[in-house]
Formats: C-alpha cells, sequence, structure tokens
C-alpha cells in the first residue's frame, strides 16, 4: 500500500520539468534524493543544482504541487549535502540537452573554473567545434552560459551549474 502510494508519487514526478531546462525533468537532473512516508506525510527530498539557484522555488512549487495530485500531505525537504554536482547527471540526459543546443557541463572542476572567471572551451553543440566564444557568462537564466559557434554561428547555452 505504501509502496504503491510512493511509486505513483514517483512516476508522477518524472513529468515535473526543470523550469530551466524544460525538455529536462528534475528526475533526469538528478535533484531528487529521495521520496518517504514519514507519519502520513510523503517526504520529497530536493538537492538543488545550487544553493541560491532563482529556479529553485518554482521547482520547490512544481515538484509540491505535482505530488499533491497524488497525496494531501507533502513535505519538500531540501537536501544541501552532499551537494549537487554535475556528476549525477545521465549520459542519457547530456545527449538530450546537445540535441536541444545546450552544451552540457563536462565535469565538476571544469565548471569550478569556469566560475572562477577562468577561459574555458566549450565545443559547440551542433557542429562540435572548438571554435566557440563566450558571450555572456550568463544565458537566458542564471545557471547558463551564452556562447557562439565561429564556425556555424550559431549561438547556444552552456549548463553551467554546479
Ligand atoms: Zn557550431
Amino acid at each position: 500500500m505504501v509502496k504503491n502510494l510512493l511509486e505513483r508519487i514517483e512516476s508522477r514526478l518524472h513529468r515535473v520539468m526543470d523550469p530551466e531546462l524544460p525538455f529536462l525533468t528534475v528526475m533526469e537532473l538528478g535533484m531528487i534524493r529521495g521520496i518517504a512516508l514519514v507519519n502520513n506525510t510523503a517526504v520529497i527530498q530536493l538537492t538543488p543544482t545550487y544553493t541560491g539557484c532563482p529556479a529553485t522555488d518554482a521547482i520547490k512549487e512544481d515538484l509540491q504541487n505535482a505530488a499533491e495530485e497524488i497525496h494531501p500531505n507533502v513535505q519538500i525537504e531540501l537536501v544541501m549535502t552532499p551537494a549537487w554536482t554535475t556528476d549525477w547527471i545521465s549520459d542519457e540526459t547530456r545527449s538530450k540537452m546537445a540535441q536541444n543546443g545546450v552544451a552540457p557541463p563536462e565535469g565538476q572542476s571544469a565548471d569550478k573554473a569556469f566560475l572562477l572567471g577562468d577561459e574555458r572551451i566549450v565545443p559547440c553543440p551542433r557542429c562540435k567545434t572548438n571554435k566557440t566564444k563566450l558571450v555572456s557568462p550568463f544565458g537566458s537564466t542564471a545557471c547558463k552560459a551564452h556562447f557562439t559557434c565561429l564556425e556555424c554561428l550559431e549561438p547556444f547555452d552552456h549548463f553551467k551549474c554546479i
């Protein structure tokens, strides 16, 4: 009975999209750490992509609303340790990002260097050239940097959250 309820909540959460990357679910981004039933309250553990990410509140609300469709008592618990890392993004999800014109993060240390302002090479998600140029460290949202490809001249976003 309990297992069944948690499974239904989980499958509903699989349909909650990330507001910053609307072609990916929060599950695909590895942000859900666990779902448990505690005193008849469904407790969903959420690890945001980074502390202070402006999308966190929107994600919390979306998860709350989605889970409430299944169970009336829902609590979203923020889990900050261990911190979310781009390592939790699966290869399948990375290729989905590339297909949608967002250069996926390559690794935690690389992204940290980037956030510290070091120059880095981000290959174009369309033509794969390394000849790209950083246009703005902030793209359409705070979690993305905006690049332009110097080969195919297409602009693209790079997901840089750590
Ligand atoms: Zn290109």
